[in-house]
C-alpha cells in the first residue's frame, strides 16, 4: 500500500476490512472489537511517514521510544476485556495512553475511557491526534499510571499498555467486583507474559496466558 494519507478514505475502509478479516482468521471473535477495529483510522495515530504500514501486524515507533502495539495483540487484549460480558463495558481505565490508538478503539466498547500517560509529549500528540474524533466519553489525563486514577474507580475493566515486574496495588484496589484487568507482566522466568485478573466474589484470580513484548512500566512523570 502506498502512503495512505496520499489513498483515498475508501481505500483506508477496504484495507481495514481487510486487517479486520485477518484478526477474524487469527481467532478474534467479539463482533464489538473487531467492529471498532474496522472503524478507528489506525494510520491517523502514526507518523505519515508511516502511515502505509499502518494496517500491517506490526508494532510501530511513536516517538520518545515508545511504540503503538500491533493490532493482534490491541485485538486480543481488548477481546479478553470485554469476553462474556455485558456490552459497552462500564467506566475502563488504560495505563500507557501513548499515540491514543487503543483509547480511541476502547471509546467505541465502553461508556466511559479513563487513558493515563506519564510522558507528555506522547499525552499532548495523543490529544493532537484524538482531537478531530471528538470522543466526548474518551478522557486523557497526564500521571503516574502505576498509581491508577482513583477519581474514576471502581473500573470495569483495567488494561495496561506497559508491563511491570508485577500488577500495582492500586490497580487492584481499583478494580471493581465483577471487573476485570488485563496487563502484560514479567514473570519468574523473567519474560513478559499477558495477565488476566478477575475481581470476584472469592477474591482476585489470577490467570497467566501467552508470551508478550511491550514496553517498559515506568513510575513518574516526565
Ligand atoms: N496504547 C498505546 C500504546 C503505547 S506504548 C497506543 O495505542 O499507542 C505504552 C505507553 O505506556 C508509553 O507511551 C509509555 O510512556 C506509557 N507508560 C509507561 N509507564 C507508564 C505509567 N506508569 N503511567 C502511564 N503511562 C505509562
Amino acid at each position: 500500500m502506498q502512503a495512505a494519507a496520499q489513498v483515498t478514505p475508501l481505500e483506508t475502509q477496504a484495507v481495514r476490512a481487510s486487517m479486520v478479516r485477518k484478526l477474524a482468521g487469527q481467532g478474534i471473535r467479539e463482533p464489538q472489537v473487531l467492529a471498532a477495529m474496522e472503524a478507528i483510522e489506525r494510520h491517523r495515530f502514526v507518523d505519515s511517514a508511516l502511515a502505509g504500514q499502518a494496517y500491517e501486524d506490526t508494532s510501530l515507533p511513536i516517538g520518545l521510544g515508545q511504540t503503538i502495539s500491533k493490532p493482534s495483540v490491541v485485538a486480543r487484549m481488548l477481546e479478553l476485556l470485554v469476553q462474556a460480558r455485558a456490552q459497552p463495558l462500564g467506566r475502563v481505565l488504560e495505563i500507557g495512553t501513548g499515540c491514543g490508538y487503543q483509547a480511541a478503539v476502547l471509546s467505541r466498547l465502553a461508556c466511559e475511557v479513563y487513558s493515563i500517560e506519564r510522558l507528555r509529549g506522547l499525552h499532548e500528540k495523543a490529544r493532537e491526534n484524538l482531537r478531530a474524533l471528538r470522543l466526548a466519553n474518551l478522557h486523557l489525563l497526564l500521571g503516574d499510571g502505576m498509581q491508577g486514577y482513583a477519581k474514576g474507580a471502581p473500573y470495569a475493566a483495567i488494561i495496561a499498555a506497559a508491563g511491570g515486574q508485577a500488577i500495582p496495588p492500586a490497580w487492584l484496589e481499583q478494580l471493581a467486583p465483577g471487573g476485570r484487568l488485563v496487563a502484560p507482566v514479567e514473570t519468574a522466568a523473567g519474560v513478559q507474559a499477558l495477565v488476566v485478573v478477575d475481581h470476584t466474589p472469592g477474591g482476585m484470580r489470577q490467570t497467566v496466558l501467552e508470551g508478550v513484548h511491550f514496553v517498559p512500566l515506568k513510575a513518574g512523570v516526565l
